[in-house]
């Protein structure tokens, strides 16, 4: 099997840089490399170079050029919403909806409104971690500001219906915010269609450079928030400071290439996602999916292994890389939130795997991986000796 090792398969966490992008972004470092605020040729090329990206990321989404902000990430995205709308909106209500399968950008900072006093309902998600529409409406209440929402979970790659519960927000009349950053690029996101208000999203999750993110608000509501940081009034001032010129360029190749590869990228991660699923739950005992079957991200897989801590499975296959959850939570060495909001206990949360298949990776990959896996699961299962209870 012809493969480059390590195979890369932790597309959730993030994605390379497509060859195209990093062509798009070279002249904006060294040759272009106006500041786009400055009144000259230089800042004018920059300008238009800033202006043209905001088109191709505002056409992916369906929305207006104007509507989208440049920001460093989707973390910083959602707390300009969190804080800004919480601040702003503050002699309306204190009451905020949002669920227990946020990533932890939307869920930490959730947690510090929480400890200013605003009143903060963590929707439970269902065992496959979808949040139901008319879990919305009856929480919401006339004290309530926002409602904010995933879109496509990071970890186990269920997608809410987010039209259905736009509608609802938009009918009672709640401003309605979704952390997007694992789906747009990835499945369809209409922003019209799906009656959103702000929409948070990170370049580096599309095939875009790494520091840069987007911010989708609605005509009109940008006078609604209450800005984080305060500068030069860069980006309508919602979040002032010098533009990252060259990420920006980059940041729009990569959503324009999102754009027109969208099915060709759908369809090919898929397929490789199914195979991969097939292959392993055909050959190993006591693999399941953790998730919805239907409703998930094309290129992501959550798999409960039985008996096979995630840990020593990432240790003892270095050719491979996959992760055991969220990259952010793997880190604090804690049982992942979400596997835990859809049921599992510890020992099972344990011994689980993300893998995230990408725009780039190969048939050949896929196999060489299932054949790992297939071959240091069952080694690990004998060397403890594992006997399902099942
Ligand atoms: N939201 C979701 C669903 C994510 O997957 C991530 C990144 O993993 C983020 C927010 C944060 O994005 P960034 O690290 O680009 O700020």
């Amino acid at each position: 099997m012809n493969v480059n090792i390590p195979v890369y398969l932790d597309n959730n966490a993030t994605t390379p840089v497509d060859p195209r992008v990093v062509e798009a972004m070279l002249p904006y470092f060294s040759e272009k490399y106006g500041n786009p605020s400055s009144k000259h040729t230089f800042g004018y090329i920059a300008n238009a170079a800033v202006d043209f990206a905001r088109e191709q990321i505002a056409n992916l989404i369906n929305a207006d050029k104007s509507e989208i902000y440049f920001t460093s990430g989707a973390t910083e995205s959602i707390n300009i919403i969190h804080f800004g709308i919480a601040d702003a909106l503050f002699h309306k209500g204190n009451h905020i909806i949002s669920s227990d399968v946020e990533h932890s950008a939307s869920y930490e900072s959730l947690l510090q409104l929480q400890k200013k006093g605003f009143d903060v309902t963590f929707l439970k998600c269902d065992n496959k971690g979808f949040i139901h529409p008319e879990q919305i409406l009856n929480a919401i209440r006339p004290e309530t500001i926002l409602v904010t929402l995933i879109a496509a979970n990071n970890e186990i790659g269920t997608v809410n219906n987010i039209k259905e519960i736009g509608k609802i927000c938009r009918s009672n009349n709640v401003l309605f915010h979704t952390d997007a950053t694992q789906a747009i690029g990835k499945i369809k996101f209409d922003v019209q269609d799906y009656n959103v208000d702000f929409v948070s999203f990170s370049s580096h999750k599309l095939y875009g450079p790494k520091g840069i993110g987007g911010l989708f608000i609605r005509k009109g509501l940008e006078k609604k928030i209450t800005p984080l940081v305060f500068g030069g009034g860069q980006e309508k001032g919602i979040r002032p400071g010098t533009l990252n010129v060259p990420a920006i360029v980059g940041f729009g190749k990569a959503a324009e290439l999102c754009n027109q590869e969208f099915d060709k990228d759908f369809n090919h991660t898929k397929r490789l996602r199914d195979h991969l699923f097939k292959t392993l739950v055909s050959s190993l005992e006591f693999v399941s999916l953790n998730g919805d079957k239907d409703n998930r991200l094309p290129g992501n897989l959550n798999l409960l292994i039985k008996g096979v801590r995630a840990d020593s499975l990432i240790a003892n296959l270095r050719d491979i890389a996959f992760s055991a959850g969220a990259t952010c939570s793997s880190e604090s060495g804690k049982p992942s939130r979400i596997l835990k909001a859809i049921g599992l206990d510890d020992e099972d949360s344990k011994c689980c795997i993300r893998i995230g298949i990408g725009r780039f990776n190969t048939m050949s990959e896929i196999n060489y991986a299932a054949e790992k896996f297939i071959e240091e699961i069952t080694k690990l299962r004998l060397k403890f000796n594992y006997q399902s209870t099942i």
